[in-house]
């Protein structure tokens, strides 16, 4: 049967979801995860059949690659017969700069823009290079198709993209706003309208994808306007570890309070702080950050507050960006599974047309619907994303199969 597998290679991870090509049903997913440390683990999943994993002995992402196509052909573990049932082979990667605006079918030229935007996203470009690299030598012959993350948000007007800084010097070092999550909004986007059972072009969406990294994006017509996330994934709210949107000077302030090198200050913005540096209960994870709460913890519900109130304000900006909104959606790992989150966002925003109705939010947690009162004149929505799929989807269109 034919195929899609979908690749996403992190610096220690790759991820893989094979698709039937015809539903787009899941066949087998998996995961190898800490590639070149210690304990390095396969972890495979058939739909309705037993979960296997071990510790493997894999040193790096070739060789986790070289590590999927095996396991998917195995007479006992396997679930297509060869590798020719694989049809494509879709990848996610997250920078394509100014140059990308579509899902791109893998050649040198993709090859090298993914290449020039190593600079710009140098935590995540080139180990998704790497990956494209290994299926080619793993899968020869097999079209890859590259899907990137910002992709979705080369829509957003110059208004929206450029920063206020000397133009010449942002045209030189390509500064501006790029965005990120784009494949997760666009998949919450077309499904919330699914679900609302209207057109994606006759809808104004403000879409909250609430991870440990968390960007939300104004969506007018199917396509992105806006976005929190900008140059990098630092700009916009606050996330589990990174700051979001702070007052620049305070960088050169602390260059001269503490002395602090630009190395230290990404560390510092990036891992350090967010609800991990608010909370101060040692963890980014907002799971521990309610239980802490609930235990009496004043600091872990100010870092809450902080959180839900920037949220807040960037869908307060983003309806002024769209004029109004049709619908807000909640997704991703705090999105979806969060009630406590998506009520203190929510929480006075009647004069809006915002009105959350308590008990849905309860019983809708984690699943696609909407959670709005009936008196709300903008829908609330839930939508889990799913990235892999969408990926998969644009992979198809891409080849047409
Ligand atoms: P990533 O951005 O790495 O893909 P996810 O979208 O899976 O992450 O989100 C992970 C985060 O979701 C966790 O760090 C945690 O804060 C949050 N989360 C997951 N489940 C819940 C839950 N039931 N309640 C509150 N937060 C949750």
């Amino acid at each position: 049967m034919e195929t899609i597998l979908v690749v996403n290679t992190g610096s220690s991870s790759v991820k893989f979801t094979l698709f039937f090509s015809a539903d787009l049903q899941v066949a087998a997913s998996g995961l190898v995860e800490r590639i070149g440390l210690e304990g390095t683990r396969l972890i495979y999943r058939r739909p309705g059949r037993e979960t296997i994993q071990h510790l493997a002995v894999i040193a790096d992402i070739g060789n986790a690659i070289a590590n999927i196509l095996p396991l998917l052909t195995d007479s006992r573990t396997g679930v297509i017969q060869s590798r020719e049932e694989i049809r494509a082979i879709g990848h996610r990667v997250v920078h394509g700069g100014e140059f990308i605006t579509q899902p791109a079918l893998i050649d040198d030229r993709i090859k090298k823009i993914i290449q020039t935007c190593y600079d710009l996203a140098p935590l995540h470009n080139p180990p998704n290079m790497e990956g494209i690299m290994a299926c080619e030598k793993g899968f020869p012959g097999i079209p890859q198709v590259a899907i990137f993350d910002t992709a979705f948000h080369a829509t957003i007007p110059p208004q929206a993209y450029l920063y206020a800084l000397p133009l010449p010097l942002c045209k030189e070092l390509k500064i501006r706003k790029y965005g990120f999550h784009g494949t997760s909004h666009c998949y919450v986007s077309r499904k919330a309208a699914e679900c609302i059972g209207r057109s994606p072009s006759e809808l104004r969406l403000i879409t909250c994808h609430l991870g440990n990294g968390c960007s939300i994006t104004a969506v007018s017509g199917g396509r992105s306007v806006d976005t929190s996330m900008g140059f990098t994934p630092l700009e916009g709210t606050p996330m589990g570890t990174r700051c979001g949107d702070i007052d620049p000077a305070i960088i050169f302030y602390l260059m001269r309070q503490r002395g602090l090198d630009a190395e230290q200050l990404d560390i510092l913005l990036n891992w350090e702080s967010g609800l991990l540096g608010l909370a101060g209960t040692g963890s980014s994870d907002v799971r521990d950050i309610i239980t802490a709460m609930q235990a009496g913890n004043q600091q872990a519900e100010t870092a809450l507050r902080v959180f839900t109130y920037r949220i807040k304000k960037y869908i307060g900006a983003y309806i002024s960006a769209l004029g109004g909104v049709d619908a807000v959606v909640f997704t991703a790992g705090i999105g979806e599974n969060s009630p406590l989150i998506r009520e203190w966002i929510c929480e006075g925003l009647s004069e809006l047309g915002i009105r959350l109705d308590i008990h849905r939010n309860q019983a809708m947690n984690g699943c696609l619907g909407e959670i709005q009162d009936t008196k709300s004149r903008v829908r609330l929505l839930i939508v889990p994303t799913n990235e892999e799929a969408e990926i998969a989807i644009q992979t198809r269109n891409l080849i047409r199969i």
